[in-house]
């Protein structure tokens, strides 16, 4: 089956009856349907599906080597653009509209090797497609050493709002460990570059990589915080099966992650980052506390909704619509989710048939949609609002233990502490009476 009829086929079984539409989308020349308060957000991801060199603890999608006309380096922005225009004819097809997207994420993979020229191809293709909202995020992944004054001023006049620099370490032992290629010291300059073109900046840190001590890791904090950006995301080291780094510690050649070394570690980073004006939003992510006021189109009331948060990422915890771009890449409309072919030369070989690159996907069950809706909620500082009776019903337990706010949970919302944070996943399992 074609990845366009699979498509069809998982539409029509979640809206076969014709009364229920994905949320967010509305009938062509239909009056927007009652969507609630995350009408107008569309969020668009594109995958690169690229990088230099493999990180040892890495299972994302990517590749160090190209794969021909369409799945390369020079032309993979080509199949891209290809896959847009099926998207935008299949939605045509279902007489549905999404609104302009609110939020852009370049990810991968490493973006920045695609050359400006074939970004700007594909930020112009979404905004043919769909458009992008007036005052949207517009985000790419960076490694710090390709951001030069240059190439930070192309990013800003192509349409980019936002950079994520991968720092993950300030300490050059710790990025040997982890195989990352930059050198530190590039990035006061990286940073520089691109808040002198008028981006926003975010960096990305990992804990607890094998030799990491907890002074090495207040070391790397420190240095981010130096760095003085609008929004930091530290992300817990997993070592996947099937990556080399699993491959070592299995070997003994390197130490195993340690669980309450990993909850030091988490509990130093709320710390720091808390004395030096940063908010969590989401379980691994901190912003600036700014006037909300500064957010182009704040129209969602949402307490986490800080002007330096990453929309794109709320688009992910907040469940809202997106369409995913590329090999691999992960979709999901209303009550619909799909994922695209994951090896780039079968993506661009479907794209260059006509058909959309769509491998599998599925139709979100009631349950499914209210374990993703605590789940996901849960991760964030705006916690679960709306429960069920059952649910309402375990918070006393959960504030005793220590891991709900009791402010919130008198109001019959679930918010974590700093303790449940730790455990958010044992306080999703007791909230949904596993
Ligand atoms: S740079 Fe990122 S995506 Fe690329 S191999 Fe390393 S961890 Fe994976």
């Amino acid at each position: 089956m074609s990845g366009t009829s699979k498509l069809k086929e998982l539409f029509s079984a979640a809206y076969e009856d014709g009364r229920s539409q994905p949320s967010t989308v509305a009938r062509e020349g239909a009056a927007q349907l009652d969507l609630g308060q995350q009408a107008t957000d569309f969020a668009v991801y594109i995958h690169v599906p690229f990088c230099r060199v493999r990180c040892g603890y890495c299972d994302f999608n990517t590749y160090v080597k190209d794969f021909g006309a369409g799945a390369d380096r020079a032309s993979y922005h080509d199949s891209a653009r290809k896959e847009m225009a099926l998207a935008a004819q299949f939605l045509r097809e279902h007489k549905l509209v999404p609104p302009p997207a609110s939020s852009v994420y370049f990810g991968g993979g490493t973006p920045t090797l695609l050359s400006v020229r074939a970004l700007r191809a594909i930020l112009a293709e979404i905004q043919d497609t769909w458009g992008i909202a007036p005052g949207a995020e517009v985000s790419i992944e960076a490694n710090p050493d390709t951001i030069t004054d240059q190439v930070a001023r192309e990013l800003a006049a192509s349409g980019f709002t936002r950079v994520s620099l991968g720092m993950q370490s300030a300490l050059p032992r710790i990025l040997t460990t982890l195989d990352r290629t930059h050198r530190p010291e590039n990035l006061p300059q990286a940073v520089a570059a691109l808040r002198g073109a008028g981006l926003a900046v975010s960096l990305d840190l990992i804990y607890g990589t094998p030799g990491e001590s907890l002074t090495d890791w207040e070391a790397s904090l420190q240095a981010a915080l130096a760095l003085e950006v609008d929004h930091i995301s530290a992300y817990s080291l997993v070592i996947e099966p099937g990556t080399k780094m699993h491959a070592l510690v299995d070997h003994g050649k390197l130490s195993p992650i340690d669980p309450d070394s990993q909850a030091e570690k988490y509990e130093m980073a709320d710390s720091l980052l808390k004395a030096a004006g940063f908010k969590w939003y989401e379980i691994s992510n901190w912003a600036k506390r700014l006037d909300t006021e500064q957010f182009p189109s704040p129209q969602i009331p949402d307490a986490t909704y800080l002007a330096n948060t990453s929309r794109h990422n709320l688009a992910y915890w907040r469940d809202w619509n997106w369409w995913g771009i590329g090999p691999g890449a992960h979709s999901h409309l209303g009550q619909v989710r799909w994922w695209n072919q994951k090896h780039p030369r079968g993506y661009a070989s479907r794209v260059a048939a006509g058909e959309l690159p769509v491998q599998d996907g599925e139709v979100l069950a009631a349950d499914s949609r209210e374990l993703e809706r605590v789940m996901l909620g849960l991760r964030t500082a705006a916690g679960v609002k709306s429960l069920r009776a059952e649910e309402r019903a375990q918070l006393p337990a959960l504030v005793a233990a220590g891991y709900l706010e009791e402010a919130a949970a008198r109001r019959g919302e679930a918010i974590l502490t700093l303790r449940g944070r730790l455990m958010a996943d044992y306080v999703t399992g007791q909230l949904l009476g596993w």
